[in-house]
């Protein structure tokens, strides 16, 4: 995927612009040395491989010496300390947005740690609870259970810390909590219906067999994560609200990872076999392990069995380029770190959120073959 290409430009146009440079908060900024885990790879591509084995070496930028008598004005001019705390960092598009994450703010010339939470929510506490003992300037937080939001929240406040959520979006009432929170993400609904109406443009609008209806197979993100259960139930309402009928024939938790993507695909081709006519797959990776099953069972996508993702990461733009995937839905990463760095930056310019506005939504775009080159 271009970093700021076409439609990232668009996205970043869209949202308010702040000019205000970072100029530190209420916390004297401290040495992130000792916590600093795992460096992201510099613009690495979103493939799986690679965000299976994280570096476990600290970027040199990110555990400067600094001792007590360390002038705040000095490192706030060097742009103030931002702790970055990531659900996990084995998750193809979390590594893309991390990576993004590392180019913006470190562009900006900020010093960033950014943690790996190993999907483990008592890992992420204290991960943001050392943070905060380091007087961090701000936070950028993936959380690794939404569940866990108003501790999370509760936390930070506390503290007095400026924050910015990524990826899993609480509730506005818990949010409201906090008005130096805000969160930055996508309206998942968008790229349900999106994937819903990449079936609805096939030309047998994904009745293969002409039955009179679209059988399918939904594989799904985990559900600690709104887009998992938005995405769900949006793709198919497309398909109803255009008057089709659908028959779903298998709902199984994947966990947007690759590997479940594939075997869940796989023992459902072995159950239902020509029956299914599409796989909706919650996310990409799951999607390009789903694809692995459909060649293996002797299936081919866009001409016997349809296959959508959403995230175009880059294993799936070529495979939608070379018509093995119907289509997948752009979720805007590097969109969305510069929404998140920019929504910091005011924060940390003294700007609050007012309750019921505190999301910041950057758009999906629905990728076909047509228009998968502008992706690339
Ligand atoms: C992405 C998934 C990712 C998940 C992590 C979703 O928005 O589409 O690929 O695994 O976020 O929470």
């Amino acid at each position: 995927m271009k970093l700021f290409g076409k439609v990232t430009a668009m996205a970043m146009a869209s949202m308010m612009m702040f000019s205000l440079a970072a100029c530190g908060g209420d916390n004297a900024p401290a040495s992130t040395s000792g916590t600093t885990e795992a460096a992201p790879e510099e613009a690495a591509p979103a493939e799986k491989e690679e965000a299976a084995a994280p570096e476990e070496t600290a970027p040199e930028e990110a555990a400067p010496e600094e001792t007590e008598e360390a002038a705040p004005e000095e490192a706030a001019a060097a742009g103030g300390n931002i702790g970055v705390c990531i659900y996990k960092f084995d998750d193809a598009f979390m590594t893309t947005y991390r990576n993004a994450l590392q180019e913006i703010l470190e562009g900006k010339g900020y010093t960033v740690t950014f943690m790996d939470g190993k999907n483990d929510q008592a890992e992420q506490n204290n991960q943001i609870n050392n943070f905060i003992a380091q007087g961090v300037d701000a936070l950028i937080i993936n959380p690794v259970m939404t569940s866990a939001a108003d501790q999370i929240i509760a936390t930070v406040k506390d503290a007095g810390v400026p924050t910015v959520l990524i990826n899993r979006e609480p509730t506005a009432d818990q949010m409201s909590a906090y008005d130096k929170l805000v969160y930055v993400g996508c309206d998942a609904r968008q790229s349900g219906t999106m994937q819903g109406e990449l079936i609805l443009d096939t030309e047998n609008k994904g009745d293969i067999n002409g039955d009179g209806k679209i059988s399918y197979i939904m594989i799904q993100g985990d559900p600690e994560n709104v887009d998992a259960q938005y995405r769900t139930e949006y793709s198919v309402k497309a398909l109803t609200d255009a008057g089709m009928e659908v028959e779903e024939l298998d709902l199984q938790r994947g966990d947007w990872d690759r590997n479940r993507g594939q075997e869940i695909a796989q023992n459902a081709l072995a159950k239902f076999g020509e029956d299914i006519e599409v796989v909706f797959c919650n996310n990409d990776d799951m999607a390009i392990g789903a694809l692995q099953a459909i060649q293996a069972a002797g299936r081919t996508v866009n001409e016997d069995i349809y296959l959508v993702g959403v995230d175009a990461l880059d294993a799936a733009l070529n495979e939608v380029a070379n018509g093995n995937m119907t289509g997948t839905v752009l979720n805007d990463a590097n969109g969305q770190a510069a929404g998140a760095v920019e929504a910091m930056e005011a924060l940390l310019g003294g700007k609050t959120y007012a309750a019921g506005e505190q999301s910041i939504y950057v758009d999906y775009v629905k990728v076909t073959p047509d228009n998968v080159a502008d992706f690339q």
